[in-house]
């Protein structure tokens, strides 16, 4: 056994996604190896995935067995706020409360870098005891929130995207956690992007909060930002609850919808991330379809919150990119299987606004595909990770069947691959973990 050496060929069953498998488990969406090999090299980057009988002579070398488990990409989380881990679990209030009362409060502690440090440390060895190797990751408004979490990232080798958040515009942003002038935010924002965008594997995210925190001034200089450096991104909240949407509406009186907000100040685009957008309409698909821009889905949060029920099925049809989010604190769990359980409901839920009013299903290989590559797709992160096409980043979990007795009994039961997967999407959770490992190196974590 060398789990540390590289390089080395990974034994057991793997599935991985050449694109979304849609709603009918398109066969040549996916490829599933049954005794499978996944070859990394010394680099940490895939070499070759396939069946373990097929491995050519050139990829053969140290094998570590994970025969009787299933190896996948590591989970890609495109939506979540590591400034929210100390009030996960707060109760009983909408969005609007909801911040105000748990989410503002505790933000205004990582003005502290010794409190952030301690937290982003925390939030990161979560992530990876629930497999999730890559996230979008909303800090606060203090730079120092920023410079932990990469910091932190960086030490432990993650591919990570982030950025200060920017908000300005009372009462939406209070005023202990208010930007200062837009000259000086759009400073402090070149300075971090200089510190950490290609640093390493982390991403810079211009993030503005959501449309009703920022001036309009500060939504023009994000949009400023976002063109003049190519490879940045940007992340925010689009119609996440009715409320909202309507006090958007009353705010923005010259915006058709809560998106065209964002259309107008030159925010959407392919490196444009937007968690929610729950409350859209079929124009709103077709701008994000046309733009490139990718939706955050993230199911758990929409029901903690009472936001609404996100239409899957019509955001695919259209053509937009969607990944899963957990959106924690608001969602309820860091763990990407549990978040598919729930995504599974909300799509059972979600009925067609158009006849015949159809139903849809998630299912478990979609439902696979969105925690992975969509996720990467979603954060235009695919050309690195999401696969297992040679030369991608060799970021992978193993994932056990039988984490628990109830798991263990149903897996024994299905009858076919399908059947499986979709059991360990609704009963497994970060028991199922049973190695994470970044650029072909395991990673030690509690469980
Ligand atoms: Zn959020």
């Amino acid at each position: 056994m060398a789990e540390d050496t590289l390089p080395a060929v990974y034994r057991g069953t793997v599935l991985h996604f050449l694109r979304d498998p849609g709603a009918d488990d398109d066969p040549d969406a996916w490829e599933l190896f049954e005794d499978g090999a996944l070859a990394v090299g010394a680099d940490g980057r895939v070499r070759w995935a396939g069946d373990w009988s097929a491995l050519p002579e050139q990829h053969r070398g140290e094998v570590v067995d994970h025969r009787g488990k299933l190896i996948v990409p590591g989970f890609v989380d495109t939506h979540i706020h590591y400034s929210q881990y100390d009030m996960i679990a707060s109760f009983g209030a909408r969005l609007e409360d909801w911040l105000q009362e748990y989410v503002f409060p505790t933000e205004r502690k990582f003005a502290d870098p010794d409190y952030a440090d301690r937290i982003a440390g925390l939030f990161l060895d979560t992530l990876l005891t629930c497999g999730t190797t890559t996230a979008s990751v909303y800090p606060t408004v203090h730079p120092t929130s920023v410079d932990a979490f990469f910091a932190q990232a960086r030490q432990r080798g993650m591919r990570m995207t982030s950025g200060k958040v920017l908000m300005d515009k009372q009462p939406d942003a209070p005023d202990f956690l208010s930007d200062a002038g837009v000259p000086q935010t759009e400073e402090q924002t070149r300075q971090l992007i200089a510190r950490w965008h290609r640093n390493d594997r982390l991403t810079y995210a211009i993030t503005p909060r959501f449309a009703l925190s920022s001036s309009d001034e500060q939504l023009a200089m994000a949009s400023r930002l976002l063109h003049e450096f190519p490879d940045v991104t940007l992340q925010t909240h689009a119609a996440e609850s009715r409320p909202e949407t309507a006090s958007v509406l009353a705010r923005f009186t010259d915006a058709r919808s809560y998106l065209d907000v964002y259309d107008q100040a030159g925010l959407l685009g392919p490196r444009s991330t937007l968690g929610h957008c729950v409350h859209i309409d079929d124009q709103d698909r077709s701008r994000l379809a046309t733009t490139g821009a990718a939706i955050a889905f993230c199911p758990t949060s929409n029901l903690f919150l009472g936001s609404g029920l996100f239409d899957l099925a019509a955001a695919r049809d259209a053509g937009v990119r969607v990944g899963l989010g957990t959106d924690c604190g608001a969602g309820t769990s860091y763990s990407m299987l549990r978040t598919l359980n729930e995504a599974y409901k909300v799509v059972m839920l979600k009925e067609s606004t158009k006849p015949p009013h159809r139903r849809t299903t998630l299912s478990a290989l979609r439902g696979f595909y969105l925690a992975t590559l969509g996720g990467a797709e979603a954060l235009h992160l695919d050309n690195h990770i999401g696969n297992f096409r040679p030369g991608k980043e060799a970021d992978f979990i193993v994932l056990d069947w039988t984490a628990t007795p109830t798991l263990a009994h149903r897996t024994a039961l299905a009858r076919t691959f399908q059947e499986r997967l979709f059991a360990q999407m609704i009963l497994g959770d970060d028991r199922s973990i049973a190695a994470t490992y970044l650029m072909g190196r395991r990673v030690r974590t509690p469980n």
